[in-house]
């Protein structure tokens, strides 16, 4: 008897990465094997992001690319999940027919019903792409690969509506699963054999139940026996309190490493974009990150070209990263979303200058990660062993706890050990260091 195979393919952001995992858990309770192979599949999701209009595109191409496996088997179920799905669904409906199933980020649970309804009717078309208040699969956990680096998703949906995002759109409102069920899914994960979690949210700092805050759930996470690391990403710099940092410089085990979005350093720019913060409380923010957790590493994402950004104010962008030395940042030209308050407004900004302001960004901050990652040359610094150097079959790569690649000889050391290392050399992004052995 021929197995039923899934194949997903997923774009966009971990949230994404995330989702995938519990639609993949969905079907394999429902008796579907995964398959690295998509000419064997009978059913082949692709889960998208419409945070950008190249991840659109490339879904579109793809899909297209796609066409020849539906003529070939019509018994093939293709769908699109995920934000795409919400924001686009008649585009996709009208433009590619042979699409046969479209769910938005709250409908996955109906996967189970679709896939049985088809076996019966395969020619129905599936949509639902209505958003919920309550959706967060508490109890549906994630089917994952072996690894280093267990993603759980605690919050889903975001509050929060910047003028430039789509996110408020495409995954409705913010609402946070249970401290319980979190642990609960974390010592899984941990017993599965990953020694690294990362929470995950798109404002994870935001997360909020009765029994209690994001602090709070840090703090439970980190009692957890055997989690060697746990990191959380995105914070909201609005959300980000005391008790948060608090609670990072008592534990061990949650990463010295914040990933801060600035995305401008325009107080102008920041109001019009709805961020809720200026560019002194930005700064202040940073300096207090830095009295409760001196060695913090921070990183961040930028957005260059917002409408109706001057010159000055692309100035003041600099002069921010110039000021708190981000070790590392996500820098983007503005991408116009239809349906965001930006979207609408006059005052766009040309290509060109867009261009030219996110190159002068890049060289700004790529001297800057430079400096500090010199200034590493000489120091001790532990990694956690996460896979083969691509340059040398001889040499682990192993992230440290402010998310630095760094490559070392292999000696006995073995994937998901702790190593401690002295740092000899900085090239660009990555170290390179030598295991210090007692
Ligand atoms: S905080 Fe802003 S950028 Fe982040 S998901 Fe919400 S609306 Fe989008």
């Amino acid at each position: 008897m021929n197995e039923n195979k899934y194949y997903i393919e997923t774009y966009g952001c971990q949230m994404n990465v995330s989702d995938s995992e519990l639609v993949a858990n969905l079907l394999e309770k429902n008796g579907y094997s995964k398959t690295d192979n998509m000419q064997s599949a009978d059913v082949i999701f692709l889960n998208t992001c419409a945070i950008r209009e190249k991840a659109e595109e490339t879904v579109n191409n793809r899909l297209d690319s796609l066409h020849f496996l539906k003529r070939r088997n019509p018994n093939l179920l293709l769908g699109v999940l995920g934000c795409m799905a919400k924001n686009l669904k008649d585009a996709i409906l009208e433009s590619r027919p042979f699409v046969d199933v479209i769910l938005g980020p709250d409908s996955y649970r109906k996967i189970p019903e679709i896939i049985n309804d088809r076996k019966q009717e395969s020619s129905k078309h599936f949509v639902d792409t209505k958003l919920s208040k309550f959706e967060i699969y508490d109890e549906m956990f994630p089917s994952r690969k072996e690894g280093i680096n267990a993603w759980i998703s605690i919050m889903r949906g975001c509050d929060k509506f910047c003028t430039f995002c789509i996110v408020p759109f495409t995954r409705g409102r913010e609402r946070s699963r249970s401290i319980k069920s979190v642990v609960k899914e974390t010592t899984q994960a941990v017993s599965d054999g990953f020694v690294e979690i990362t929470l995950l949210g798109q404002n994870v700092n935001s997360y909020k139940t009765p029994e209690g805050g994001f602090a709070d759930l840090l703090g439970e996470i980190s009692k957890i026996e055997n989690l060697k690391r746990i990191r959380y990403t995105s914070p909201h710099p609005r959300d980000m309190t005391d008790d948060v940092l608090d609670v990072m410089s008592k534990n061990d085990n949650i990463c010295n490493y914040i990933h801060l979005p600035l995305q401008s350093g325009s107080s102008r720019i920041l109001k019009r974009m709805n961020r809720t913060y200026n560019k002194e409380e930005f700064l202040l923010l940073c300096e207090k990150i830095k009295t409760y957790l001196p060695n913090c590493a921070l990183s961040t994402d930028i957005i260059v070209g917002f409408p109706g950004e001057t010159d000055n104010e692309f100035r003041e962008t600099l002069d921010v990263v110039n000021k708190v030395k981000f070790n590392s940042a996500y820098m983007f030209k503005y991408s116009s979303r239809p349906g965001t308050k930006a979207a609408q407004y006059s005052d766009q900004i040309g290509e060109d200058i867009k261009q030219s302001r996110l190159e002068e960004l890049i060289k700004t901050q790529k001297e800057i990660t430079n400096k500090i990652n010199i200034k590493c040359i000489g120091k001790e610094m532990q990694v956690i062993v996460e896979k083969e150097s691509k340059k040398s079959c001889s040499q682990w790569a192993g992230r440290t706890e402010g998310n630095t690649w760094v490559i070392f000889d292999k000696m006995n050391f073995n994937i998901k050990d702790t190593v401690t290392l002295r740092i000899h050399d900085a090239q660009g992004i990555t170290l390179f260091g030598t295991p210090i052995t007692s």
